[in-house]
């Protein structure tokens, strides 16, 4: 048993409130957290880019040691599900604590050999599992995806202006907090989602969440009012010096075409401005498919909302294709569940656009017996029945 109280005497203990943030993914680190009292949640940024909550962490529990031990980035993100107290360890005193709890050592060996046991397991399996043709060849190889185009504004052709507000239901899932934009170092109001509170209603085929009374699509975009610099608020503070000066001048122009405030209660025309603004953003620097096809894939479900199918239709073709470069074109370093994930969604994406055969090909390779996620194995079968079917009656 590690002694708590003992820990918590060698200093360094600092308080988080429910829903706030100990790191995002991807954020460098150098500090490791024992949770002396309270509760946190583990989230990865799940395919369409929301944050899915993968495990939830009590007292006595800790996290973020890869970070200390390793100067690793930040491989999920944490935030407290409710009012928690953590024993934070750096270097500073990391020997200390150490000394004082040996079997605190064992116990972070244990899990950090677990986890390569684990990534072990996932990589063998990724290895064994068959892959479709088309991969291999260029594996790593530099994206090719063309800029968005754009006319003289920011929206593509076909966009509409849409009546749509959120409602007051909205509210209770939500709290006004502040943030540091990183490209021009101001500060700016955002609203934040109380992520403890969220309950999943249902998740639809295309790995779509669904949320009781609220829509955290509407609220994942940041934009800074100083700069316009805009990104999804979980990978806000993930910006190369590189593409600071770049996204300053690029805000100097958009300044010109578009008003960026939020209205309360938010209008989704409004969110979809945010959207857009994100893939301008993306302009500053080298498209990154993986992350272009996260905002079409999201746009496609805001345009079911307001029922315009043929930007529905527009945009589900532009995740596919940003997927597609993304699945084939791009090194992942992703779990046998994700990559089942990603096959799935890309036979839905293909059932959107009705190209069967192809949708039939991403739904067998998502099957992965050995490892895979069951429900994900059953939902891909289920899909390879009803194509088989239809499949069969085209060719009658
Ligand atoms: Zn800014």
């Amino acid at each position: 048993m590690v002694d708590i109280a003992a820990l918590a005497r060698l200093g360094g203990v600092r308080k988080y409130g429910t829903d706030e943030m100990f790191f995002h993914f991807g954020d460098p680190g150098h500090e490791m957290f024992i949770i002396l009292k309270g509760h946190v949640g583990v989230y990865i940024n799940s395919l369409d880019g929301s944050p899915l909550q993968v495990a939830a962490l009590k007292d006595g529990d800790f996290f973020g040691e890869m970070s200390l031990l390793e100067n690793m980035p930040r491989s999920a993100t944490i935030s407290a599900l409710e009012d928690t107290v953590c024993l934070v360890i750096d270097e500073s005193n990391f020997e200390q604590v150490i000394a004082q709890q040996p079997s605190l050592a064992f116990r972070i060996m244990k899990g950090m050999s677990n986890r390569l046991r684990q990534q072990n397991e996932e990589l063998s399996f990724l290895k064994q599992g068959s892959k479709p043709e088309e991969d291999g060849a260029v594996a790593g190889a530099a994206s090719t995806s063309a800029p968005v185009p754009l006319s003289s504004d920011i929206y593509p052709p076909g966009h509409k202006s849409y009546p749509l507000s959120a409602t007051s239901a909205h509210d209770i899932y939500l709290f006004d907090s502040e943030t540091l934009c990183p490209v021009c170092d101001k500060k700016f109001p955002v609203k934040m989602v109380r992520s403890s509170k969220l309950r999943l209603d249902k998740i639809d085929p295309d790995l779509r969440q669904h949320f009781h009374d609220f829509e955290p699509l509407w609220y994942a975009a940041w934009i800074c009012p100083h700069c316009y610099y805009t990104n999804f608020n979980f990978e806000f503070k993930q910006v190369s010096d590189a593409l600071i000066k770049k996204i300053i001048e690029q805000g100097q122009e958009l300044k010109s075409k578009v008003k960026v405030d939020f209205s309360s209660p938010r209008r989704i025309d409004e969110v979809f401005t945010s959207y857009y603004m994100i893939l301008q953003t993306l302009q500053a620097g080298k498209v990154e498919p993986t992350k272009s096809a996260k905002i079409w894939l999201r746009l496609s479900w805001l345009y079911s909302d307001v029922e315009d199918e043929e930007m529905f239709n527009y945009t589900s073709e532009k995740a596919l294709e940003a997927y597609s470069e993304s699945y084939f074109n791009t090194r992942r370093n992703t779990s046998v569940e994700q990559d089942q994930r990603l096959t799935i969604l890309l036979g839905e994406l293909c059932l959107r656009v009705n190209q069967k055969e192809e949708a039939l090909k991403h739904f067998r390779n998502s099957i992965v017996r050995k490892g895979g996620n069951n429900n994900l194995n059953r939902q891909a079968e289920d899909r390879i029945h009803d194509l088989r079917i239809a499949l069969s009656e085209e060719n009658t």
